[in-house]
């Protein structure tokens, strides 16, 4: 699979909730290797961003499994941490705001608030169960695979805060965006 196989808003399906994986089964495996492919495919089309993470219903599968890079800070490390039916048991910490892009919100990024700290269940690819505790980005990189599955997009945690949305310039910078100009009334955020 490629990055031109990741769906992007206005697709609806990322507004639907995906369905529990009862088999883990080839198909699963496939599945896996394909959103593996499509998350470096898309990462090596960007100078500036990592793929750091990716749900089932980014290319188009609507079930509960997301894959987690297993090191945000290295490019080159292209192993992804693999959780099937992932769920977070307990919110822990405070709330704060950071900055957050997804593969399916074509150029937008935005300041999203999420617990620094949570504890997360889920099943390893052999279908065994793991359990792990996260903090800070790895803990928000969760939080928001985990809205993936139940067919929330980052952006609807914010939609009402004008001063919460920004994009990429050419340098890899962030810069806000114009809230009623480019954000209120998007038709590919909001349809
Ligand atoms: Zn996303």
């Amino acid at each position: 699979m490629r990055k031109e196989d990741i769906i992007t808003l206005p697709n609806e399906h990322l507004r639907q909730k995906s369905s529990r994986v009862h088999v883990i089964d080839t198909s699963v495996q496939t599945l896996v290797r394909d959103m593996v492919d499509a998350a470096l495919d898309w990462e090596d089309s960007r100078p500036h961003e990592i793929s750091a993470a990716l749900a089932a219903v980014q290319i188009d599968q609507l079930k509960r499994v997301v894959i987690v890079r297993s090191d945000f800070e290295k490019k080159e490390n292209r192993d992804f941490t693999i959780l099937i039916n992932p769920e977070i048991v307990k919110y822990e910490g405070d709330i704060e705001e950071d900055y957050e892009g997804c593969l399916s919100v074509k150029d937008i990024y935005g300041k999203v608030p999420r617990y620094t700290k949570i504890r997360v269940k889920a099943l390893d690819i052999d279908g065994k169960p793991i359990r792990l505790k996260a903090e800070g980005f790895l803990a928000r990189v969760i939080q928001h695979e985990v809205d993936h599955t139940n067919g929330v997009v980052f952006v609807d945690h914010i939609r009402e805060k004008d001063d919460a949305f920004y994009e990429l310039d050419e340098k890899g910078e962030l810069q806000p965006l114009d809230y009623d100009e480019r954000i209120k009334t998007n038709n590919l955020l909001w349809d």
